[in-house]
């Protein structure tokens, strides 16, 4: 029977599950786009019937309403609800899945409005009642989460007997031409990067002040690039599933017109999270910072120059030790040309439909809630390459490194 499949938000990153799932519409049937303002979902609809010929339904829906999620996921009649909503969003979506006992997939770990925190804790704890329902829930199925951690089960698959160390490495050198934007949810971006850096090491969470620890690492078909360390939601699950893990930490690059910026913006409190008294109103100054801030969704046309993530492990294989770098790199324009996204919208927005065309087809099944490194990453490597993603992999000498200072 013809599936059908219901997305939740309109963003960057919506716009690219939609193109993406139209683009497969033999596995993902009749698709209907809901979000909050459903002008951005007609707006999409009409872009995917004017480039690829393939009709959506749209719809409105509040997703921080249970209630409201239930109508639209039984008017939709899907078998499965991909989230590419906020990750405020999370847990209302996931209860009515599980209510409506449907599949359920998302890109981001569930966020408290008033607490950052970054962390898996109520999803997980929803997998008695996921396996009481009868329904899988797929959770961070992006690129970072997401494609990272299928690369990391990939080398623990192919490549490692134990691995050691994992660095996950996020450069984007795209460039929009305005002094400063962010390439995802402006919210959620300067929230993950005013956070305090936290790392792994033997057993424990080391804590570290934002943006402390810099390395250069060189970038393949990027180049040489700061990277600061960051804590990073992936490593949750990784420290979990990863056999014999005795340190992994995560860098990203940030240009230095980026760091003045937000330095300059914490300095006077608009990246606070809590309500403000401002003529009467009430107001969170990082809501009102992301209202001034250009939409990411609208920054695909502008955006030059190219991504790079990947991870860089080292560990040993038949009692040797091993060094090997898996990559992946996006051009923003290609990824514009393709579906009107920049790039990072579209390197986890391939991904999220790639989680859901495998549970749709059989091949990741499961009752309960996971990670997407808990299953066989083979065929999501191959869908990666087949679905704009291709991926390289290097081998290095066991302590050749790509960090350069
Ligand atoms: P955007 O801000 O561009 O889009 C979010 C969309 O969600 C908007 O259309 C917004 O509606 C809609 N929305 C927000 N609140 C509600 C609500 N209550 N009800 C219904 N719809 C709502 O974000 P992005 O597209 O950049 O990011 C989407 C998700 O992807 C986020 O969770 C982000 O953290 C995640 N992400 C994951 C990455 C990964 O690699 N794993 C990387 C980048 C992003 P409206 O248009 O009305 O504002």
């Amino acid at each position: 029977m013809k599936k059908k499949t219901l997305i939740i938000g309109a963003g960057g990153v919506g716009n690219v599950v939609a193109f993406k799932c139209a683009m497969n519409s033999d596995t993902f049937g009749d698709i209907t786009l809901a979000s909050r303002t459903v002008n951005k979902c007609d707006a999409i609809a009409k872009n995917i019937k004017d480039k690829i010929g393939i009709q959506i339904t749209t719809m409105t829906v509040d997703a921080d309403s249970i209630p409201e999620l239930i109508d639209t996921i039984q008017n939709s009649g899907a078998d499965i609800v991909i989230n590419v909503a906020l990750p405020y969003q999370d847990l209302t979506i996931m209860d009515a899945c599980a209510k409506c006992r449907v599949d359920y997939l998302d890109t981001a770990n569930y966020e408290h409005p008033d607490n950052a925190k970054f962390e898996y804790k109520e999803q997980w704890e929803r997998d008695e009642l996921f396996k009481n329902k009868n329904i899988m829930g797929l959770l961070g199925s992006g690129f970072d989460p997401g494609v990272t951690n299928i690369f990391c089960a990939y080398a623990q698959k192919h490549y490692f007997d134990e691995i050691h160390n994992i660095d996950i490495l996020d450069c984007n050198d795209g460039d929009h031409g305005y002094p400063f934007a962010t390439n995802f949810n402006p919210e959620i971006n300067l929230r993950e990067v005013s956070a305090k850096g936290r790392y792994w090491e033997e057993g424990k969470w080391i804590e570290t002040e934002p943006m402390s620890i810099k390395q250069v690492w060189d970038y393949p078909e990027i180049g040489a690039k700061d990277s600061y360390l960051l804590y990073h939601e992936e490593m949750e699950s990784l420290v979990k599933h990863i056999k014999g893990l005795k340190r992994i930490r995560f860098f990203m690059t940030f240009g230095d017109s980026y760091l003045t910026h937000m330095k300059c913006l914490q300095n006077v409190g608009m990246l606070g999270i809590k309500e403000i008294e401002h003529k009467g109103m009430k107001i969170v100054p990082m809501e009102f910072l992301s209202t001034l801030l250009p939409d990411p969704a609208s920054l695909g046309k502008r955006t030059k120059g190219k991504t790079n993530i990947g991870i860089f492990a080292k560990g040993l294989k038949d009692g040797k030790e091993r060094t090997i770098y898996i990559y992946q790199v996006s051009d923003h324009q290609e990824c514009y040309a393709e579906v009107m996204s920049q790039g990072v919208s579209y390197t986890t927005g391939v991904p999220a439909m790639i989680g859901a065309k495998l549970m749709l087809e059989g091949k990741w099944q499961g009752k309960g809630v996971f990670n997407v490194e808990e299953f066989d990453p083979d065929p999501f490597m191959e869908e990666l390459n087949r679905q704009g993603l291709p991926w390289n992999i290097m081998e290095l000498d066991a302590n050749e490194t790509r960090q350069i200072d």
